[in-house]
């Protein structure tokens, strides 16, 4: 049978300043900035995707930027920390670039036999960068990355959790996922085991429960081909006693929602449509893009969000 899910979609953190957001994000990372949309829960904040040139599933990371948001902590029952991939030799690129705008980086770390660098975002987001020669993707290639440097979307994510055996358990028998290996008390997953797919749980040695706020992950998206696969991975999860929301339409792709046992919110999105169902490919993200129902109220949504500007020059 088909695997109905095939790794991670997108990863949506709570942020800040929306401007600082744009500008560590789409700047210095050098991500696309795809979409420029309200929060659909939530219309008087913004949501914003970054990702590669199209925003391809498993390169898109989300954000709802909310100004004067004060600082969650990472914790127990959290995403604490999301990985991106770089090319092998990409590594001493990105220490130079991070530092030369001022962000602080780890010293270079090894991890299952590859390389990464680990920093945060103004917010106090956790990022890691994964140097590996086993991704075939493009990522931007006509940003101001150079095409060889440029993140090549997720490599996958970590999970802080108080005990696993729950969380390996929906994965591994109820999503898809396999037992890849273990090192140092990190458990790794993955569906094929390669970048975009990896699910990393490292236990929690404090017990404390995370905080949400600004700069913590709000969930984390795993992919489906489509809509009919989506209800099938629903109707699963329901059966396996999970609560798990109704069918949610958010524009570019189709979602469902439920918590996993050690207290992070799951999504499964669709692939379909995708962000250039509103926008042409080559203008993405340059408007404030609003789904159908909140049209009408355009006036009002776009004079309670504060004004942003794409200012990539300055991170040439
Ligand atoms: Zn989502």
């Amino acid at each position: 049978m088909q695997p109905l899910i095939t790794g991670i979609h997108h990863i949506t953190a709570i942020a800040g300043n929306p401007q600082s957001n744009i500008n560590f994000y789409s700047g210095i990372l050098g991500l696309r900035l795809v979409k420029k949309t309200i929060n659909f829960d939530s219309p008087d904040v913004y949501h914003f995707y970054f990702g590669d040139e199209l925003g391809r599933p498993g390169t898109v990371f989300t954000t709802f930027p909310f100004t004067g948001a004060r600082k969650g902590t990472k914790g127990s029952g959290e995403l604490t920390y999301t990985a991106f991939s770089i090319s092998i030799d990409s590594l001493n690129y990105w220490i130079e670039r991070l530092k030369k705008y001022g962000v602080s980086v780890s010293d270079v770390l090894t991890r299952f036999g590859e390389k990464l660098i680990r920093f945060e975002d103004h917010d106090g987001m956790g990022i890691e960068l994964i140097a590996n020669d086993n991704d075939s993707r493009t990522g931007w290639t006509y940003g101001q990355i150079p095409a060889e440097n440029s993140i090549r979307g997720f490599y996958g994510a970590t999970l802080n959790l108080r005990s696993k055996e729950l969380t390996e358990k929906l994965l591994t028998q109820h999503m898809d996922y396999r037992f890849i290996g273990e090192e140092n008390g990190r458990f790794r997953y993955g569906t094929e085991g390669k970048p975009g797919d990896i699910v990393d749980i490292v236990l929690d040695k404090t017990g404390n429960r995370g905080m949400q706020s600004a700069g913590t992950v709000h969930h984390i998206a795993f992919r489906t081909a489509n809509e009919a696969s989506q209800l099938k991975v629903q109707t699963i999860l329901m059966k396996n006693g999970y609560q798990v929301t109704e069918v949610k339409d958010r524009n570019y792709f189709k979602s469902i929602y439920f918590r996993e046992p050690g207290g992070v919110l799951f999504e499964v999105a669709t692939d379909e449509p995708g962000f250039a169902i509103d926008e042409d490919e080559a203008h993405l993200g340059e408007l404030i893009k609003l789904p159908d129902w909140a049209e009408p109220n355009r006036g009002r949504i776009e004079a309670n969000l504060t004004p942003v500007t794409l200012n990539t020059e300055a991170y040439a």
